[in-house]
């Protein structure tokens, strides 16, 4: 089987491909990435000799190429995206380009070359925020940042594809996740890289509650979903590891020996939803489980941050002047 993954120089698809180079080495697998400031190939250094593995650079906008490209290919893990909430305060007409017409143009690459399956990385955030109890797949979407919409979008565009050409799309929603190798923009990674770094870290709101689930967990899950998942169906991912962003810096801070000194209060964002969290009985019932704790999983990767400085510590946000 053939399998390309886009965006899998990134956080989750890189993981995402590490797994299953190495669980499936009679599969091929071929990443696809435009290495954005996101992409990296050092996240694949562990992968990168092994014979079923191939790194293809490439923008999923590009519409011929890949028309071509895919008749080659069984199936697209498609996690290729912007996915920084604060950079589509910013600059969101990005975000609409690469995750909605990115999406629209492998969509259609994908369905001339007549691939097999289509599993499309969407997020729990295109449900908006939910204050009491958990969201459905069923249930509506109603995204609150242009980053969320710009997912949400993508969804709309996967599922006319299965509608109008029965297109074989399974779409996926995990909640937040953390790990090694993510881009030092995230509250966990952010965070820890810059108290490495006797740094402050800036906390832009105590309150907002995130799920999180090791992006181990959530390679695996897209496995099962890839294998066992239900052609046509959407499938949340998560855990019930919710804590507030006071209560991750407080774990992270006590983690690295330091007080609460070192919070930086900072304005929040222009729109910051509450509490995001996702019912996963679906997964469940495809065999999935959560095998890493919140605990241990945030050890391990606050430890794996403190002994791999060489891979962040080049990033421009992690420059200053001492
Ligand atoms: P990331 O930002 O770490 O990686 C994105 C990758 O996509 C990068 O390697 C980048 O180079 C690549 N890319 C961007 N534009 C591209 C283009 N036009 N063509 C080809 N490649 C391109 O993202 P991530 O955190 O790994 O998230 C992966 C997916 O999972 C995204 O679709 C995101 O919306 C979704 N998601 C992420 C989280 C999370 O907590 N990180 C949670 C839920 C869903």
């Amino acid at each position: 089987m053939k399998i390309l993954v886009t965006g899998g120089a990134g956080f989750i698809g890189s993981a995402f491909v590490r797994h299953m180079v190495k669980k499936y080495p009679h599969y091929h697998i071929i990443n696809f990435d435009k290495l954005t400031y996101a992409g990296n190939l050092d996240n694949l250094r562990e992968v990168a000799h092994c014979p079923n593995y191939e790194f293809v650079r490439g923008d999923i906008e590009n519409l011929n190429f890949l028309a071509w490209f895919l008749k080659h290919v069984d199936v697209v893990v498609h996690f290729a995206a912007e996915s920084h909430v604060d950079n589509s305060i910013g600059n969101s007409l990005l975000f609409t380009k690469t995750n909605v017409v990115g999406t629209h143009s492998l969509l259609e690459a994908a369905r001339v070359a007549k691939v097999k399956k289509f599993i499309h990385i969407s997020t729990d955030e295109v449900y908006g925020d939910i204050m009491e109890g958990c969201f459905k797949e069923t249930d509506k979407l109603a995204p609150n940042n242009p980053y969320s919409a710009s997912k949400a979008a993508a969804e709309m565009l996967v599922k006319s594809y299965v509608k109008t050409y029965k297109f074989p799309a399974i779409i996926v929603r995990p909640n937040n996740n953390y790990g090694p190798f993510q881009f030092p923009e995230k509250i966990i990674s952010r965070f820890s890289t810059r108290l490495i770094q006797n740094r402050k870290v800036p906390l832009h709101s105590p309150n907002p509650v995130r799920t999180y689930i090791h992006v181990l967990d959530t390679a695996r899950a897209i496995d099962i979903i890839m294998h066992k998942g239900v052609m046509h169906e959407t499938y949340n991912i998560g855990t019930r590891d919710e804590f507030s962003n006071l209560e991750i810096t407080q774990k992270i801070i006590a983690f690295f020996g330091k007080d609460e000194s070192y919070i930086e209060k900072v304005d929040d964002r222009l729109f910051n939803d509450l509490r995001y969290s996702v019912d996963y009985s679906k997964i469940k019932a495809l065999g999935w489980e959560q095998e890493i704790s919140f605990d241990e999983g945030l050890r391990q990767t606050l430890a794996w941050y403190a002994h791999n400085t060489w891979w962040w510590e080049n990033f421009p946000e992690c420059q200053y002047n001492k």
